[in-house]
């Protein structure tokens, strides 16, 4: 008797899943915003800029009826519009009131959080420095909350010893997606040149960056590979592949995708980490292993390093 083919076996794979991961209460709360305004006033909703920065989102938005466009100009008088999570410059609800525009602000309640402390400090005539990334729209929007010259751009500690002699008092503030280490780096040398710089209370970076990338130093050391889903525009994604990369991950990649991860990259793999950026939905984590699971035997594992209950109210008018 013929002996039957043994069945083809794949290799085992544990994938160490990070908790927490994904969503914050931030981005929940601007698709939600999109969502109820869909329901409540019908299409078109015009949304300047992504509602938050993920394709997968976008799209599944467009799909419901929501337009999204780059600037105000792009929305038609009489329109209703809604702003990003990443928040604006006072220039823009100035300018979409002046135009008779309804709209509606999805900014994180943590970016008006910074925008309110930038305020402040301008007020007590202090001249603000801004850790961030040139050109992200969360800095664009926060150097926008202040009359062009009182604040001036910070992006790495090296910059600092270029930084002009200041002519007043100073107060730092910080993008709220930031690397928690190299701000820490940046702030020391602002505070080492500048010793009477004034900061946050509290630090800028928000909660869920912070637990995010801690979780990842939690669970990257050791790992053949780490992936973390997110779009390449996110900042805190990106910040995490940094994160699981010095903390002992082999090699760490970022996917939008199931159909991105980087084969030739991921071959005899035994220990894999994997979490998402905050603006990443869980479908596409599942997607990710799914597509593991096509090349491998994958044992999941969660590791829930910090457990996260924030929420934020919607805007009145959706409640
Ligand atoms: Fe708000 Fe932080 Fe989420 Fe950005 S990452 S939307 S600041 S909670």
């Amino acid at each position: 008797m013929p002996t039957p083919p043994t069945p083809l076996s794949l290799p085992p794979l544990t994938v160490r899943l990070v908790g927490p991961r994904g969503f914050c209460a931030g981005v929940v709360r601007a698709i939600e915003i999109v969502e109820r305004a869909l329901e409540k006033y019908g299409t078109p909703i015009y949304v300047r800029h992504e509602i938050v920065h993920n394709k997968f989102v976008v799209e599944s938005l467009s799909a419901k009826g929501a337009i999204f466009v780059t600037e105000l100009d792009e929305v038609p008088d009489g329109a209703r519009v809604i702003f990003s999570a990443h928040g604006v410059p006072k220039s823009v609800p100035a300018e979409a009131q002046a135009r008779g525009l309804a709209y509606l602000d999805a900014t994180c309640p943590l970016v008006s959080k910074v925008h309110r402390e930038a305020e402040r400090a301008f007020a007590r005539g202090h001249h603000i420095l801004l850790i961030g990334h040139r050109n992200h729209p969360e800095v664009i929007g926060t150097m926008g909350q202040l009359p062009e010259g009182s604040v001036t751009l910070v992006e790495t500690p090296e910059q600092v010893a270029a930084l002009p002699t200041p002519s007043g008092p100073l107060t730092y503030c910080t993008q709220t997606t930031l690397s928690l280490d190299d701000t820490a780096t940046t702030v020391a040398a602002l505070k080492a040149r500048f010793p009477n710089i004034e900061g946050p209370k509290a630090q800028d970076i928000c909660y869920a960056t912070t637990n995010r990338q801690e979780a990842v130093k939690v669970i990257a050391p050791g790992c053949d590979a780490f992936i973390v889903v997110g779009a390449p525009n996110s900042s805190n994604s990106n910040r995490l592949v940094e994160v699981a990369q010095r903390a002992g991950a082999r090699q760490a990649h970022l996917v939008e995708r199931g159909k991105e991860l980087p084969w030739p990259a991921l071959t005899h793999l035994r220990t894999l980490g994997l979490s998402a950026g905050a603006s990443a939905p869980e479908i596409l984590v599942e997607e990710v292993i799914a597509a593991l699971k096509t090349r491998y035997e994958v044992t999941l594992e969660t590791v829930d390093v910090k457990q996260e209950r924030v929420t934020f109210n919607l805007p009145q008018e959706l409640r």
